[in-house]
């Protein structure tokens, strides 16, 4: 195959896998180069035992944390990322997320674009992704110049029974738009069968809409001049002798090490693993790392403060797709205490195998199983901020190696205490009256209520996009400032992080950046 192309875009997920999507009409000669294999279809897609217990999917790759010790990432190399494996929860930003907002932990900074400049890319993202939702509802809920797509995703009756309990106490549960091909009027035709293993799952029938299925394939079957090489892992970017044009892509492909070179070059290979690839890529030119002068590159590492917390009833829940509720009422805060909170929402309804994957404390006289069966099981995510020393750099073997102190907790422990709250005030249960909710349990032990550092499931920060090239390392049109041809579309570019899922503005951003690169390559 040709070593030269147009454009080479360094992975295939949300970020790239988005923006493989959109240039591949172009006619551009558009490489995109993979470091895994597509997912195997296979039975084990859909078993929890597979997937949660044995960690099939994961990456066996050994990372260190802050310590040096050794860190497992809960992180997959596949085509399409790891929108495979996805929740496709897929949320805008809320409109003031895009400014400067104060927290009780400090400043989360503003973005170097409006939230205006996003609106038509967030439309755009959510039509290509299927989202099914319903706007106007989430009092947070930002201005949208279109409806949804597709009508929301019901809600099952004990989740309907719970956002009836939230509405009579004044708030505003509302439906989460969610990336899924179900269409609930005509269940016969619809692709997607609503099943329980979907969050943290690949979708055994394609009916997820993750980058693979809605980008990547279609691009690739339509478009002859836009090719995907598997199992191709970069190992380093060289530049030619000016430090401003990257010249050749270096790959490690079946034992080999072989160069690829483009007019343009994206990396987009999640904001843990770009940065490293620039570390990795440092030069005389680029000393500390390529494109990496302003030393932000691998810093402002964020990745949210989540919870996983179950809420045990006597009663069972027999909830099969459970992640079709939210709440935002305290994502800015409530009248008593004026610093935002964060996002209540659920994962996919838990099993035995999974709460043996991350032993929760055990409720006095319960099995994991029957806590399972009688388990609502929520999610919770709050803003953690920006903070330089929260940091991706090699060790001396060229091994990643995370460093993390969490920031901002307070929000989130306010949040934890007003759901406490919220499950006290439930209708009384006509069987157990008040003595049916037995009180909520975190999932996971061996961190407390929170999510541990491998879970970097939400990573974003590392490569930040900016106006000043003293303090970021991307321009507004995620160009590296140092490099001519070199661009970062995955998490990398946030400068902060908001408190509702990623991956529908890291998608929207992909298109936005597609736009300009369309006309630069005209
Ligand atoms: C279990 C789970 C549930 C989630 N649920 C949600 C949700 O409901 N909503 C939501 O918004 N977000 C969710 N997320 C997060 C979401 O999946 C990510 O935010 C999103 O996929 C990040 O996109 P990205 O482009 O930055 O990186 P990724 O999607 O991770 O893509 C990076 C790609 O680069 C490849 N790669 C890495 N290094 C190299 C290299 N050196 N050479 C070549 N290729 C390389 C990887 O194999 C991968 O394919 C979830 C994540 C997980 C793991
Ligand atoms: S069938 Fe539907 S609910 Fe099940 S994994 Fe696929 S998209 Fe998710």
């Amino acid at each position: 195959m040709a070593t030269h192309s147009d454009v080479i875009i360094i992975g295939s997920g949300a970020g790239g896998g988005t923006l493989f999507h959109a240039l591949a009409p172009t006619g551009k000669r558009i490489l995109l180069l993979e470091r895994g294999d597509y997912v195997p279809r296979e039975k084990q897609n859909w078993s929890t035992k597979a997937v949660n217990l044995e960690g099939r999917y994961n990456t066996t790759e050994v990372w260190r944390d802050g310590q040096g010790g050794a860190l497992h990432p809960h992180t997959n190399y596949y085509v399409g990322g790891n929108t495979k494996f996805y929740g496709a929860a897929l949320f805008r930003l809320r409109h003031q997320d895009f400014g400067e907002v104060k927290h009780h932990g400090g400043v989360s900074p503003a973005w170097p674009i409006a939230y205006e400049d996003m609106e038509p890319y967030y439309g755009r993202a959510e039509a290509l992704y299927h989202v099914h939702g319903e706007r106007g509802v989430d009092p947070t809920d930002p201005p949208a110049s279109a409806p949804y797509p597709h009508p929301a995703v019901s809600h099952e009756p004990r989740i309907q029974h719970l956002a009836d309990d939230m509405a009579r106490l004044g708030l505003k549960p509302f439906h989460v738009p969610l990336g899924i091909m179900l269409d609930e009027r005509d269940p016969r035709k619809s692709r997607c069968i609503r099943c329980e293993t979907c969050d943290g799952h690949p979708c055994l029938v394609s009916a997820k809409s993750d980058a693979q299925v809605v980008c990547v394939d279609p691009a690739l079957e339509r478009y002859p001049n836009a090719t995907l090489l598997t199992g191709a892992r970069v190992a380093r970017l060289e530049t030619g002798p000016s430090g401003r044009e990257v010249r050749r892509v270096i790959v490690e492909r079946g034992g080999a090490t072989e160069a690829y070179s483009a007019d343009v070059v994206v990396v987009s290979a999640g904001a843990i693993n770009s940065a490293a690839l620039l570390l990795r890529s440092a030069s005389d030119r680029h000393p500390r790392g390529l494109a990496n002068g302003s030393d932000v590159v691998g810093r402002h590492y964020m990745g949210h403060v989540n919870s996983v917390l179950l809420a045990l009833s006597r009663c069972p829940n027999p909830t099969v797709f459970q992640k079709t509720l939210a709440l935002n009422d305290f994502y800015w805060g409530t009248p008593e205490w004026d610093y935002p909170m964060g996002h209540i929402s659920f994962v996919g309804k838990v099993d035995a195998d999974t709460l043996r994957a991350g032993a929760p404390a055990m409720a006095p006289g319960w099995t994991l199983d029957l806590m399972a069966r009688h388990s609502l099981d929520f999610w919770l995510t709050s803003e953690d901020l920006p903070d330089p020393d929260n940091r991706v750099t090699l060790d001396r073997d060229g091994r990643i190696k995370l460093e993390y102190t969490p920031n901002n907790e307070e929000g989130h422990r306010r949040l934890i205490a007003k759901l406490k709250q919220l499950m006290k005030q439930q209708t009384t249960c006509g069987v157990h009256g008040h003595e049916c909710h037995e009180g909520l349990f975190a999932r996971s032990l061996y961190a407390g209520q929170r999510i541990p550092l491998a879970g970097v499931a939400h990573q974003n920060g590392t490569i930040r996009f900016g106006r000043d090239p003293k303090d970021s390392a991307l321009d507004v049109n995620c160009k590296a400032h140092e490099v001519d041809n070199l661009y970062v579309v995955d998490g990398s570019f946030f400068p902060s992080s908001g408190a509702v899922n990623p991956a529908l503005t890291i998608m929207a951003n992909a298109l936005r950046v597609a736009d300009h690169l369309a006309a630069r390559l005209g």
